[in-house]
């Protein structure tokens, strides 16, 4: 089934992910002549097609500060608001007669994930999943267990090609193109290994907390919420070994095989913390021992990266928003320079001003031959122009059925299987300061953590 879907339906068009997210991806896909199609919205909440409209319209605003409003009148022709329970079958058979004239409709789970189950329950029994793609927000499950069982609860209803798991990272053109730098270029895959590498660090900073979503985030925690999946996804990209021959297949069986390689999160070498203030806030318990910060030291069981430590650090109001790796280079073996030498470090920014950034040692000016730090900087925006949102580029490729930028089941799995020992721990968390860089323990976990500019 690769033609592409002819109408939309967003379960929860009143929530917060369509708000920030969906509304202005699809008002994009409009403006780029991709989106003349249906698009259902779906909540419990009664709202009537000026509540909607309006709601996509604030949305496109606050996203992009201005809007075309030939593009968004058309967007708005197309949308249309159904209200219902997602517990009453007949929410299902309006549904399916508002999608008459669909034969591929796309279904956007934008809900809770306790209502994922019942939502992919009612698809099938209406007999729309028969005909349907889906799309699944993360968390995708708690755990390995119940990520299986919602994969079996998916797989009763839609066949595997029809069901597109998010993990919105791998939609991120910085991420993606780790592929293109590690195996496009001649100069730095010879030296990609532990030979020359120190340590690799990954920091995925939020400068923000829960924003109103306390209740939630208190079910979820740090690790549950990026390590699991974005952050040990750039892992894999970073990682894996060359696929044996080119194509997406290849390259998604190479990632996971290097998933599968690495060995699950150790207590002993995690650090969990919680900012302060974070139990007072509305939905938190009182006592909550969950974290909203993380840092560990992952390993990776191939030849290649032996003894290699991958440090990786996460956490609500950090000193900044940012999300960057660090390869840190071993020094020359000799440097022949009065004072050594300081290491080659390899920036790569994958948040918002993304680009790259490489560190190299030149002569520090004067009398002495000693060295001198000077920095390489790749700025994407200014090297090339405007790129596509994350989220526009996943719901076309969902709407064409392009798996690619998908997470592949098997990789949720070993996912899981990675950070299982660390999830709900015991041990109360460590108290750190807003605004810092977490906890103190976590500072002398990497010895020397390299800090988002
Ligand atoms: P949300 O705002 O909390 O909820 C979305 C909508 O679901 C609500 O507007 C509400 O609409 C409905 N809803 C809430 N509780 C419900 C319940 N118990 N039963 C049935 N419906 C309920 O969620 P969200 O932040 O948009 O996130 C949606 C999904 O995307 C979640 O799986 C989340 O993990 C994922 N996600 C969100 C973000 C983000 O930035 N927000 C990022 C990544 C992934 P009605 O009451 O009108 O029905």
């Amino acid at each position: 089934m690769d033609l592409r879907s002819d109408a939309v339906v967003l379960f929860g068009v009143t929530g917060d992910l369509v708000a920030k997210k969906l509304f202005p991806a699809l008002y994009e896909l409009t403006r780029r002549g991709r989106l003349d199609m249906p698009v259902i919205g779906v909540a419990r909440s009664r709202w009537d097609h000026q509540q909607l409209t309006t709601a996509a319209r604030k949305s496109v605003l606050e996203a992009n500060g201005r809007i075309d409003d030939e593009v968004f009148d058309a967007l708005a022709a197309n949308l249309t608001m159904l209200s219902g329970d997602y517990a009453d079958p007949t929410t299902y058979q309006r549904l399916a007669e508002a999608l008459t004239a669909a034969r591929r409709p796309l279904f956007y789970l934008a809900i809770p994930p306790a209502v994922f189950t019942p939502v992919v329950d009612g698809l099938a029994a209406s007999g729309l999943a028969a005909r349907g793609r889906v799309v699944v927000e993360k968390p995708f499950g708690r755990d390995l267990a119940s990520s299986y069982a919602l994969n079996q609860a998916l797989r009763a209803a839609f066949d595997e090609e029809r069901i597109f798991r998010i993990d919105h990272y791998l939609g991120k053109e910085a991420v993606e193109g780790l592929r293109v730098f590690r195996f496009a270029n001649r100069l730095f895959e010879p030296i990609w290994n532990a030979e020359h590498i120190d340590n690799i660090q990954i920091t995925l900073a939020e400068g923000f907390g829960t924003e109103g979503r306390a209740g939630f985030y208190d079910t979820m925690g740090a690790t549950r919420d990026v390590l699991q999946n974005h952050m040990l996804q750039v892992v894999a990209l970073l990682a894996m070994e060359p696929p044996a021959e080119a194509g997406d297949d290849a390259f998604r069986a190479e990632e996971i095989r290097v998933l599968g390689r690495i060995e699950p999160l150790a207590p002993e070498s995690t650090v969990r913390g919680q900012y302060a203030g974070y139990r007072d806030e509305p939905g938190v318990a009182p006592d909550s021992n969950t974290e909203t910060f993380v840092a560990t030291r992952l390993r990776i069981d191939t030849p290649r990266w032996a003894g290699v430590p991958f440090y990786l650090r996460t956490g609500k109001l950090m000193p900044g928003t940012a999300t960057e790796v660090v390869v840190e280079f071993k020094i020359p073996e000799r440097a022949l320079v009065p004072g050594g030498a300081t290491p080659n470090l390899l920036r790569f920014r994958l948040g918002r001003r993304d680009g790259i950034t490489l560190s190299i040692q030149v002569k520090e000016p004067g009398a002495d031959v000693a060295g001198h730090t000077v920095e390489l900087p790749v700025d994407f925006d200014a090297a090339l122009g405007h790129r596509r949102e994350a989220y526009e580029r996943l719901l076309d490729d969902a709407l064409d059925g392009r798996h690619l930028r998908f997470a592949r089941e098997e990789a949720i799995a070993q996912e899981w299987r990675i950070v299982e020992p660390i999830l709900d721990l015991p041990e109360p968390v460590a108290p750190y300061a807003r605004g810092s860089w977490g906890p103190a323990q976590a500072q002398a976990l990497a010895g020397h953590w390299h800090d988002p500019r």
